[in-house]
């Protein structure tokens, strides 16, 4: 069956991006490919192949239930996967028999998986987050003190995969002396846990933000969230990047496009209003379209009479209510327009673009949070 809609992602865009992260992390640094909240959005079952296909052998969710449908979506055996917040005890062994590492922050899942990994006679893979000044996860220094003989008790059980920690809000300078501090308390932890003989294979630090602002932190190996989806993770980052530099160009590019199409062309006489209630009169005789996207689509009620669409090279103003399934644009001014003409909802059409940013602002919605809400079930289409 159509959909009303569609989002495309731009493989050359994705490429694009790769480019721009190993010319600036560290040589030698691995890059894990962040992909929780459905790939920022992207699509898990698409965004994740397409990814391995150009090198990425490592991806990073949130929870066991993300886990479990980027473990379907990859195609390479050597490609690994790791949880970095939520796995309930219960499902440890699926995680340790798929070879899945992930984050342990309290010592309930620490024993639950050593437990579990002896039961299967395995080694689970575990990541010690440090709690280095976030204050939501992650073990102490007091706690690592008492996590060390617990480590070593179970040490044929666990491989110590990573220690890691992530920074309170480096997207924004206002956090500097928070995230210094940081990285100084990173610094001892890890220590302390050398000097009792553990020592992990990987560290790792840094999500886009950190990558940027402290590379001097890139490790092992960096997080990287949503600079590879083409969006900088604030202005300030953006700002920082390009200050400094010779050429001020934008070097990612987005890899999103979300498209429906028009449903039905009308006329309408001045004096008339245009959906439900009386937000939008008439002002003279004039032509809408309407478009089978709505709140339900992701497409926010806040875009009522705001919100721009475009059409065939033109930015057309939304007209009247933003509805559960549709919107009415006010096509006036194009002269050749019918059924069935492509709709860019965020992306660019001739010389005209709207962004995902700039859809936000008008929502009031960050990038982030924008992304992560385009319902699952839109079609993701891989544009070469
Ligand atoms: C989300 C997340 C990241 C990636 O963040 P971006 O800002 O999108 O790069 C990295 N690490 C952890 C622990 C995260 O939760």
């Amino acid at each position: 069956m159509d959909s009303t809609s569609y989002i495309e992602l731009s493989k050359e865009a994705y490429e694009n991006n790769l480019q721009f992260l190993r010319s600036l992390i560290k040589e030698g640094t691995r890059i894990s490919s962040v992909v929780k909240g459905n790939a920022y959005g992207h699509g898990i079952a698409d965004f994740v192949p397409m990814a391995e296909e150009m090198g990425i052998d490592h991806f990073s969710v949130y929870s066991a239930d993300e886990a479990e449908e980027v473990f379907k979506a990859i195609k390479k055996d050597s490609t690994e996967l790791m949880i970095m917040g939520h796995i309930a005890n219960e499902d440890l062994k699926w995680a340790i028999s798929n070879d899945i590492s992930f984050f342990v922050f309290e010592f309930d899942r620490v024993r639950a998986a050593a437990e579990s990994a002896q039961i299967l006679n395995k080694k689970a893979r575990i990541h010690i987050e440090l709690e280095t000044g976030m204050n939501r996860t992650g073990f102490d220094e007091e706690e690592i003190n008492r996590l060390i003989p617990v480590l070593k008790e179970y040490e044929d059980n666990l491989i110590i995969e990573g220690i890691c920690t992530h920074y309170a809000g480096a997207e924004s300078i206002a956090n500097y002396l928070r995230v210094q501090d940081q990285k100084n308390n990173f610094n001892q932890l890890a220590q302390l846990l050398v000097d009792h003989g553990i020592e992990p294979k990987t560290r790792h630090t840094c999500c886009s933000a950190a990558s940027i602002r402290l590379p001097e932190m890139h490790e092992d190996m960096v997080r990287i969230g949503i600079l590879q989806y083409g969006f900088w993770p604030s202005r300030e980052i953006f700002i920082e990047y390009l200050k400094g530099k010779k050429d001020k160009v934008e070097p990612l590019r987005r890899l999103i496009t979300w498209k429906s199409s028009i449903m039905s062309v009308k006329h309408i006489e001045m004096g008339e209003f245009v959906g439900y209630g009386t937000t939008y009169l008439a002002q003279r005789d004039m032509k809408i379209a309407t478009v089978p996207i709505g709140y339900s689509h992701g497409f926010s009620r806040s875009l009522s009479n705001t919100g721009r669409v475009l059409i065939n090279g033109f930015r057309v103003p939304v007209i009247g209510m933003v509805n559960m399934n549709n919107l009415a644009v006010d096509v006036s001014e194009i002269d050749e327009i019918r059924k069935g003409d492509e709709v860019t909802l965020i992306g660019k059409s001739g010389d005209v673009e709207i962004s995902v940013a700039s859809f936000g602002e008008l929502s009031d919605q960050l990038n982030y949070e924008l992304l992560t809400r385009l319902p699952t079930k839109i079609p993701r289409i891989i544009k070469d």
